[in-house]
Protein backbone atom coordinates (compact mmCIF):
# COMPACT_ATOMS: atom_id res chain seq x y z
CA UNK A 1 0.00 0.00 0.00
CA UNK A 2 2.90 2.11 0.30
CA UNK A 3 4.51 1.76 -2.60
CA UNK A 4 1.31 2.59 -4.15
CA UNK A 5 0.80 5.25 -2.10
CA UNK A 6 4.35 6.50 -3.23
CA UNK A 7 3.41 6.16 -7.09
CA UNK A 8 0.52 7.96 -6.79
CA UNK A 9 2.03 10.76 -5.50
CA UNK A 10 4.57 10.70 -8.04
CA UNK A 11 1.58 10.80 -10.63
CA UNK A 12 0.18 13.71 -8.67
CA UNK A 13 3.50 15.56 -8.94
CA UNK A 14 3.87 15.37 -11.89
CA UNK A 15 0.34 16.11 -13.32
CA UNK A 16 0.70 19.29 -11.19
CA UNK A 17 3.91 20.17 -13.26
CA UNK A 18 1.88 19.78 -16.07
CA UNK A 19 -0.66 22.01 -14.96
CA UNK A 20 1.53 24.56 -13.83
CA UNK A 21 3.56 25.08 -16.98
CA UNK A 22 0.28 24.75 -19.10
CA UNK A 23 -1.01 27.58 -17.04
CA UNK A 24 2.09 29.56 -17.79
CA UNK A 25 2.42 28.76 -21.41
CA UNK A 26 -1.45 30.04 -21.67
CA UNK A 27 -0.37 33.14 -19.65
CA UNK A 28 2.24 33.80 -21.49
CA UNK A 29 0.50 33.40 -24.85
CA UNK A 30 -2.61 35.44 -23.37
CA UNK A 31 -0.05 38.25 -22.90
CA UNK A 32 1.22 37.92 -26.67
CA UNK A 33 -2.36 37.50 -27.78
CA UNK A 34 -2.78 41.19 -26.17
CA UNK A 35 0.12 42.40 -28.41
CA UNK A 36 -0.88 40.40 -31.80
CA UNK A 37 -4.67 41.62 -31.60
CA UNK A 38 -5.87 38.17 -31.21
CA UNK A 39 -8.19 39.29 -28.61
CA UNK A 40 -11.79 40.64 -30.75
CA UNK A 41 -14.99 42.17 -29.52
CA UNK A 42 -18.01 40.15 -30.24
CA UNK A 43 -21.12 41.74 -30.48
CA UNK A 44 -24.42 40.51 -28.96
CA UNK A 45 -28.20 42.61 -30.01
CA UNK A 46 -30.22 43.46 -27.13
CA UNK A 47 -33.70 44.44 -28.68
CA UNK A 48 -36.70 46.08 -27.48
CA UNK A 49 -39.38 43.41 -26.02
CA UNK A 50 -42.41 44.98 -27.36
CA UNK A 51 -41.61 46.13 -31.25
CA UNK A 52 -38.27 43.96 -31.65
CA UNK A 53 -36.14 47.36 -32.17
CA UNK A 54 -32.20 46.82 -31.70
CA UNK A 55 -31.59 49.35 -28.64
CA UNK A 56 -28.21 47.97 -27.40
CA UNK A 57 -25.16 45.68 -28.12
CA UNK A 58 -23.19 43.45 -25.42
CA UNK A 59 -19.21 43.31 -26.40
CA UNK A 60 -18.26 39.82 -25.52
CA UNK A 61 -14.19 39.38 -25.68
CA UNK A 62 -13.59 36.08 -28.02
CA UNK A 63 -9.59 34.90 -28.85
CA UNK A 64 -8.72 34.18 -32.02
CA UNK A 65 -6.26 31.27 -31.00
CA UNK A 66 -3.52 30.42 -33.86
CA UNK A 67 -3.63 27.21 -33.16
CA UNK A 68 -6.94 26.46 -31.26
CA UNK A 69 -9.49 28.03 -32.66
CA UNK A 70 -11.77 30.85 -31.79
CA UNK A 71 -11.72 30.33 -27.95
CA UNK A 72 -14.57 31.42 -25.74
CA UNK A 73 -14.20 33.48 -22.35
CA UNK A 74 -14.45 30.71 -19.88
CA UNK A 75 -11.61 29.66 -21.24
CA UNK A 76 -8.96 32.49 -20.58
CA UNK A 77 -11.10 35.04 -18.39
CA UNK A 78 -10.44 33.75 -15.07
CA UNK A 79 -6.60 33.44 -15.66
CA UNK A 80 -7.17 37.19 -17.08
CA UNK A 81 -8.41 38.03 -13.65
CA UNK A 82 -6.03 35.89 -11.40
CA UNK A 83 -2.86 37.51 -13.71
CA UNK A 84 -4.33 41.15 -14.20
CA UNK A 85 -4.44 40.84 -17.86
CA UNK A 86 -7.63 41.45 -17.29
CA UNK A 87 -7.27 45.31 -17.15
CA UNK A 88 -5.63 45.50 -20.73
CA UNK A 89 -7.73 43.29 -22.24
CA UNK A 90 -10.89 44.82 -20.86
CA UNK A 91 -9.49 47.97 -21.72
CA UNK A 92 -9.09 46.54 -25.33
CA UNK A 93 -12.37 45.80 -25.82
CA UNK A 94 -13.80 48.92 -24.54
CA UNK A 95 -12.06 50.99 -27.15
CA UNK A 96 -13.36 48.45 -29.69
CA UNK A 97 -17.05 48.80 -28.33
CA UNK A 98 -16.45 52.64 -28.51
CA UNK A 99 -14.94 52.07 -32.75
CA UNK A 100 -17.96 49.60 -33.13
CA UNK A 101 -20.49 52.18 -31.40
CA UNK A 102 -19.01 54.86 -33.56
CA UNK A 103 -19.86 52.79 -36.94
CA UNK A 104 -23.29 52.19 -35.44
CA UNK A 105 -24.20 56.10 -35.47
CA UNK A 106 -23.15 56.42 -38.90
CA UNK A 107 -25.77 53.88 -39.89
CA UNK A 108 -28.65 54.09 -36.87
CA UNK A 109 -31.65 56.42 -36.75
CA UNK A 110 -31.97 56.05 -32.87
CA UNK A 111 -29.72 56.00 -30.49
CA UNK A 112 -27.90 52.81 -29.33
CA UNK A 113 -25.49 51.44 -26.78
CA UNK A 114 -23.08 49.27 -26.25
CA UNK A 115 -22.07 47.33 -23.35
CA UNK A 116 -18.85 46.20 -22.04
CA UNK A 117 -18.40 44.21 -18.68
CA UNK A 118 -16.37 45.33 -16.18
CA UNK A 119 -14.64 43.55 -13.65
CA UNK A 120 -13.58 43.88 -10.00
CA UNK A 121 -10.43 44.36 -10.75
CA UNK A 122 -10.65 47.12 -13.33
CA UNK A 123 -13.18 48.82 -11.24
CA UNK A 124 -10.56 48.51 -8.20
CA UNK A 125 -8.09 50.48 -9.78
CA UNK A 126 -7.46 53.67 -8.04
CA UNK A 127 -7.66 55.59 -11.71
CA UNK A 128 -10.05 53.75 -13.11
CA UNK A 129 -12.28 57.18 -14.18
CA UNK A 130 -9.31 59.02 -15.88
CA UNK A 131 -8.60 55.88 -17.66
CA UNK A 132 -11.86 55.35 -18.84
CA UNK A 133 -12.09 59.21 -19.48
CA UNK A 134 -9.40 58.92 -21.96
CA UNK A 135 -10.64 55.85 -23.85
CA UNK A 136 -13.89 58.13 -25.07
CA UNK A 137 -11.58 60.87 -25.29
CA UNK A 138 -9.12 58.88 -27.95
CA UNK A 139 -12.35 57.16 -29.20
CA UNK A 140 -14.24 60.68 -29.66
CA UNK A 141 -17.07 58.41 -27.71
CA UNK A 142 -19.97 59.83 -26.27
CA UNK A 143 -20.43 58.62 -22.66
CA UNK A 144 -24.03 58.03 -22.89
CA UNK A 145 -24.02 55.84 -26.00
CA UNK A 146 -21.82 52.98 -23.21
CA UNK A 147 -23.01 50.91 -20.57
CA UNK A 148 -20.98 48.88 -18.07
CA UNK A 149 -22.48 45.92 -16.76
CA UNK A 150 -21.30 44.89 -13.27
CA UNK A 151 -22.05 42.29 -11.29
CA UNK A 152 -23.20 41.67 -7.75
CA UNK A 153 -20.33 40.71 -6.01
CA UNK A 154 -18.79 43.64 -7.65
CA UNK A 155 -21.36 46.63 -6.08
CA UNK A 156 -21.26 44.33 -2.62
CA UNK A 157 -17.45 43.68 -1.98
CA UNK A 158 -15.91 47.11 -0.21
CA UNK A 159 -19.39 48.85 -1.12
CA UNK A 160 -19.28 52.11 -0.03
CA UNK A 161 -15.67 52.40 -2.51
CA UNK A 162 -17.35 51.30 -5.57
CA UNK A 163 -20.71 52.83 -5.21
CA UNK A 164 -18.72 56.01 -5.13
CA UNK A 165 -17.23 55.05 -8.35
CA UNK A 166 -20.00 53.90 -9.98
CA UNK A 167 -22.34 57.49 -8.93
CA UNK A 168 -19.40 59.24 -10.63
CA UNK A 169 -19.25 57.23 -13.94
CA UNK A 170 -23.27 57.62 -13.67
CA UNK A 171 -22.91 61.28 -13.13
CA UNK A 172 -20.49 61.15 -16.24
CA UNK A 173 -23.51 59.84 -18.66
CA UNK A 174 -22.30 56.30 -18.28
CA UNK A 175 -25.45 53.75 -18.16
CA UNK A 176 -24.90 50.71 -15.56
CA UNK A 177 -26.52 47.69 -15.69
CA UNK A 178 -26.43 44.86 -12.64
CA UNK A 179 -25.49 41.72 -14.42
CA UNK A 180 -26.51 38.09 -13.61
CA UNK A 181 -29.21 39.19 -11.03
CA UNK A 182 -30.21 36.08 -9.68
CA UNK A 183 -26.80 34.34 -9.06
CA UNK A 184 -25.37 36.13 -6.69
CA UNK A 185 -26.57 37.71 -3.56
CA UNK A 186 -29.56 38.85 -4.71
CA UNK A 187 -31.30 40.85 -2.58
CA UNK A 188 -34.10 42.45 -3.80
CA UNK A 189 -33.93 44.87 -1.04
CA UNK A 190 -31.32 46.27 -2.05
CA UNK A 191 -32.45 46.60 -5.20
CA UNK A 192 -33.88 50.42 -4.34
CA UNK A 193 -30.54 51.46 -3.16
CA UNK A 194 -28.16 50.46 -5.79
CA UNK A 195 -26.77 53.13 -8.40
CA UNK A 196 -27.98 51.31 -11.45
CA UNK A 197 -30.28 51.95 -14.44
CA UNK A 198 -30.90 48.53 -15.84
CA UNK A 199 -31.09 44.82 -14.39
CA UNK A 200 -29.97 41.91 -16.19
CA UNK A 201 -31.99 38.59 -15.36
CA UNK A 202 -29.40 36.01 -15.52
CA UNK A 203 -30.42 33.23 -18.41
CA UNK A 204 -30.40 30.37 -15.38
CA UNK A 205 -33.52 31.88 -14.76
CA UNK A 206 -35.03 32.60 -18.34
CA UNK A 207 -34.30 28.79 -18.25
CA UNK A 208 -36.83 28.35 -15.23
CA UNK A 209 -39.89 29.28 -17.16
CA UNK A 210 -39.66 25.98 -18.84
CA UNK A 211 -39.41 24.21 -16.02
CA UNK A 212 -41.58 25.46 -13.26
CA UNK A 213 -44.48 28.15 -12.95
CA UNK A 214 -42.92 29.65 -10.11
CA UNK A 215 -40.26 30.77 -12.03
CA UNK A 216 -41.97 33.20 -13.86
CA UNK A 217 -43.72 34.19 -10.76
CA UNK A 218 -40.57 35.07 -9.13
CA UNK A 219 -39.31 36.63 -12.33
CA UNK A 220 -42.26 39.11 -12.62
CA UNK A 221 -41.74 40.08 -8.84
CA UNK A 222 -38.74 41.22 -9.40
CA UNK A 223 -39.25 43.26 -13.25
CA UNK A 224 -41.88 44.89 -10.73
CA UNK A 225 -39.73 45.90 -8.16
CA UNK A 226 -37.35 47.40 -10.69
CA UNK A 227 -39.62 49.46 -12.56
CA UNK A 228 -41.09 50.86 -8.85
CA UNK A 229 -37.24 52.46 -8.70
CA UNK A 230 -37.05 52.95 -12.28
CA UNK A 231 -34.43 50.63 -13.24
CA UNK A 232 -35.72 48.57 -16.75
CA UNK A 233 -35.00 45.08 -17.49
CA UNK A 234 -33.09 42.67 -20.08
CA UNK A 235 -33.72 39.38 -19.97
CA UNK A 236 -30.39 37.43 -21.22
CA UNK A 237 -30.32 33.74 -22.64
CA UNK A 238 -33.82 34.16 -24.64
CA UNK A 239 -33.86 31.12 -26.74
CA UNK A 240 -36.93 30.42 -27.67
CA UNK A 241 -40.93 31.57 -28.46
CA UNK A 242 -42.16 30.59 -25.02
CA UNK A 243 -39.47 32.29 -23.01
CA UNK A 244 -40.30 35.33 -25.32
CA UNK A 245 -43.88 35.30 -24.93
CA UNK A 246 -43.26 34.66 -21.01
CA UNK A 247 -41.18 37.76 -20.61
CA UNK A 248 -43.40 39.95 -22.46
CA UNK A 249 -46.13 38.80 -20.27
CA UNK A 250 -44.33 39.41 -17.54
CA UNK A 251 -43.34 43.29 -18.76
CA UNK A 252 -39.96 42.95 -19.31
CA UNK A 253 -38.33 45.78 -21.44
CA UNK A 254 -35.71 44.42 -23.55
CA UNK A 255 -33.89 40.74 -24.11
CA UNK A 256 -30.84 39.51 -25.05
CA UNK A 257 -30.18 35.82 -26.67
CA UNK A 258 -29.65 33.48 -28.94
CA UNK A 259 -33.39 33.82 -30.36
CA UNK A 260 -32.41 37.50 -31.81
CA UNK A 261 -28.34 36.77 -32.51
CA UNK A 262 -25.47 35.02 -31.31
CA UNK A 263 -22.78 37.12 -30.36
CA UNK A 264 -21.27 37.50 -34.01
CA UNK A 265 -17.77 39.48 -35.39
CA UNK A 266 -18.61 43.46 -35.85
CA UNK A 267 -19.10 43.16 -39.70
CA UNK A 268 -21.44 41.08 -39.52
CA UNK A 269 -23.72 42.08 -36.89
CA UNK A 270 -23.62 45.83 -38.62
CA UNK A 271 -24.98 44.00 -41.54
CA UNK A 272 -27.60 41.92 -39.56
CA UNK A 273 -28.21 45.66 -37.72
CA UNK A 274 -28.81 47.30 -41.10
CA UNK A 275 -31.23 44.72 -42.76
CA UNK A 276 -33.09 44.78 -39.68
CA UNK A 277 -33.68 48.55 -39.49
CA UNK A 278 -36.92 49.56 -40.80
CA UNK A 279 -38.98 46.53 -39.65
P1 LIG B 1 -22.18 37.38 -19.44
O1 LIG B 1 -21.72 38.77 -19.25
O2 LIG B 1 -23.28 36.90 -18.58
O3 LIG B 1 -22.55 37.26 -20.99
C1 LIG B 1 -23.66 36.53 -21.48
C2 LIG B 1 -23.23 35.18 -21.98
O4 LIG B 1 -24.39 34.45 -22.38
C3 LIG B 1 -22.33 35.23 -23.21
O5 LIG B 1 -21.43 34.14 -23.12
C4 LIG B 1 -23.32 34.99 -24.35
O6 LIG B 1 -22.72 34.49 -25.52
C5 LIG B 1 -24.24 33.99 -23.71
N1 LIG B 1 -25.56 33.96 -24.32
C6 LIG B 1 -26.22 34.95 -24.93
N2 LIG B 1 -27.43 34.55 -25.35
C7 LIG B 1 -27.55 33.26 -25.01
C8 LIG B 1 -28.61 32.29 -25.16
O7 LIG B 1 -29.68 32.54 -25.71
N3 LIG B 1 -28.37 31.05 -24.63
C9 LIG B 1 -27.20 30.74 -24.01
N4 LIG B 1 -27.07 29.51 -23.53
N5 LIG B 1 -26.20 31.63 -23.84
C10 LIG B 1 -26.38 32.88 -24.33
P2 LIG B 1 -19.87 34.31 -23.48
O8 LIG B 1 -19.72 35.23 -24.65
O9 LIG B 1 -19.30 32.95 -23.57
O10 LIG B 1 -19.28 35.06 -22.22
C11 LIG B 1 -19.22 34.43 -20.98
C12 LIG B 1 -18.85 35.38 -19.88
O11 LIG B 1 -17.51 35.84 -19.99
C13 LIG B 1 -19.70 36.63 -19.84
O12 LIG B 1 -20.95 36.35 -19.26
C14 LIG B 1 -18.82 37.54 -19.00
O13 LIG B 1 -18.98 37.27 -17.65
C15 LIG B 1 -17.43 37.11 -19.43
N6 LIG B 1 -16.91 38.07 -20.43
C16 LIG B 1 -17.09 38.10 -21.77
N7 LIG B 1 -16.44 39.15 -22.33
C17 LIG B 1 -15.84 39.82 -21.31
C18 LIG B 1 -15.03 41.01 -21.24
O14 LIG B 1 -14.72 41.69 -22.24
N8 LIG B 1 -14.59 41.37 -19.99
C19 LIG B 1 -14.93 40.66 -18.87
N9 LIG B 1 -14.46 41.10 -17.68
N10 LIG B 1 -15.69 39.56 -18.90
C20 LIG B 1 -16.14 39.14 -20.11
CA1 LIG C 1 -22.56 40.71 -19.32
CA1 LIG D 1 -24.93 38.15 -17.78
CA1 LIG E 1 -22.65 35.37 -16.68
Amino acid sequence: AKKQGKKTWKLFEEEMQLSIIKRLRLENELQQALVLDQLVAFYQPQVHILSGVITGFEALVRWEHPSKGLMPPFDFIPLAEETGLIIPLGELIMRAACRFGNSLKKKAKTKIRVAVNISARQLMQEDFLQRVKKIMREENYSPDALEFEITESILMESLEENIEKIKELRSMGIHISLDDFGTGYSSLRYLSSLPIDILKIDKSFIQEIDNTANGAAIIGTIIQLAHQTHIQVVAEGIENKIQLEAMQKLNCDYLQGYLISRPQPSTKILDFYESRQGK
